[in-house]
């Protein structure tokens, strides 16, 4: 069950569905266990390097221009702040900084300043990962050359469900970047969001384009719709947490190796529900006090609750309590909410 695949059919993964929620789950941990360390859970945290004014109209996402009250845009951060707030991060337990940049595509000047953002975020000893939409090989190249270690760009949904969230791009350009980045040697985050109006077969179909690339994303996060005022999703209704973790638990067993994580819209749920999503195969958190536009889980609050699991924070040397972030540094960090 472990074994490499990139050939899931519709049907089959259907069938994962279906199956009895225990068994399902059981079937999820014993991949999991195959694969991973037991009980260690990655940390990530996400900083918003360029927030807002973004020409993209992904329906759930209040960054875009076209919302119905866009969150005001700002310029590209300094690499002062970038610096600072990376450090925050390693202090807070981070071994992997994310930059996010609500950009279509970025130009080939934005290219060189986050080149070097991305070397502050290696001499701190932090793996570096960047969310900057759409790239052409040549960007993905360079950033390649940089020693960037991840780049993280989302499927979000089916091909078939697509144009019902976004209609400024198509999922083809979405799979040509994550071809230019797979070329390129950079390794390839990208998951989903569910709770856009999706039917389950959206779901299954969303976890076939990402398990049967060519190789499997090392990182899939999926993210449980934050519904954001003004935006055209703000009324769906919300995905039930049992066939949310159902999701997670089936993207365990059909990408053994692949750190799943749980992204946006944890801090909604109980901790039963995060704890059967990490028996489930979930394995990496967005750490963070504040996302860009809504509230995550505190760091106190995820401490808490990794050890009353019993679960490690992989690559923490001193995993005593860390220092929280300051209100005028939460105010400053904008942690994603949703990474393109
Ligand atoms: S999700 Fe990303 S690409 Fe889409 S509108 Fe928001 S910032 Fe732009």
């Amino acid at each position: 069950m472990s074994n490499f695949r990139n050939n899931w059919e519709i049907e089959e993964v259907l069938d994962l569905f279906d199956k009895p929620f225990n068994e399902l789950l059981y079937d999820a941990h014993e991949v999991h266990i195959e694969n991973h360390k037991k009980d260690m859970v990655q940390v990530c945290t996400l900083l918003s390097i360029k927030t807002g004014g973004c020409p993209e109209d992904c329906g759930y996402c209040s960054q875009s221009i076209h919302s119905e009250d866009p969150i005001e845009a700002t310029p590209l951060m300094s690499l002062d702040e970038v610096r600072k707030q990376a450090k925050l991060a390693k202090e807070q337990g981070s071994t992997r900084f994310c930059m996010g940049a609500a950009w279509r595509r970025p130009s080939n000047k934005n290219i060189d300043r986050v080149i070097k953002m991305i070397d502050i975020v290696h001499d701190l000893g932090m793996e570096s990962c960047v969310t900057l939409g759409m790239l052409s090989e040549d960007q993905a190249l360079r950033l390649s050359k940089s020693g960037l270690n991840y780049y993280n760009h989302n499927l979000d949904t089916s091909r078939e469900h697509y144009t019902k969230v976004i209609s400024t791009r198509n999922y083809q350009d979405r799979l040509n970047t994550l071809k230019y980045v797979r070329k390129s040697g950079i390794k390839v985050c990208s998951g989903g969001i569910l709770g856009l109006g999706e039917s389950r077969d959206d779901r299954a179909k969303l976890l076939i384009e990402l398990a049967n690339l060519e190789q499997h994303p090392e990182s899939v996060p999926i993210n449980m719709l934050v519904p954001m005022e003004g935006t055209r999703h703000y009324s769906n209704e919300k995905i039930e947490e049992l066939e949310f973790i159902r999701t997670i638990a089936i993207s365990r067993i059909m990408m053994p190796k692949t750190y799943v994580r749980l992204s946006a819209g944890r801090e909604s749920m109980t901790e039963s529900t995060q704890a059967l999503c990490f028996y489930a195969g979930a394995n990496s958190v967005f750490y963070g006090e504040e996302l860009l536009t809504a509230p995550n889980v505190s760091v106190e609050k995820d401490r808490e609750l990794f050890s009353k699991l019993g679960m490690k924070i992989e690559g923490d040397n001193n995993p005593e309590k860390k220092p929280s972030l300051t209100k005028k540094v939460q105010k400053k960090i904008h942690n994603l909410k949703l990474i393109s």
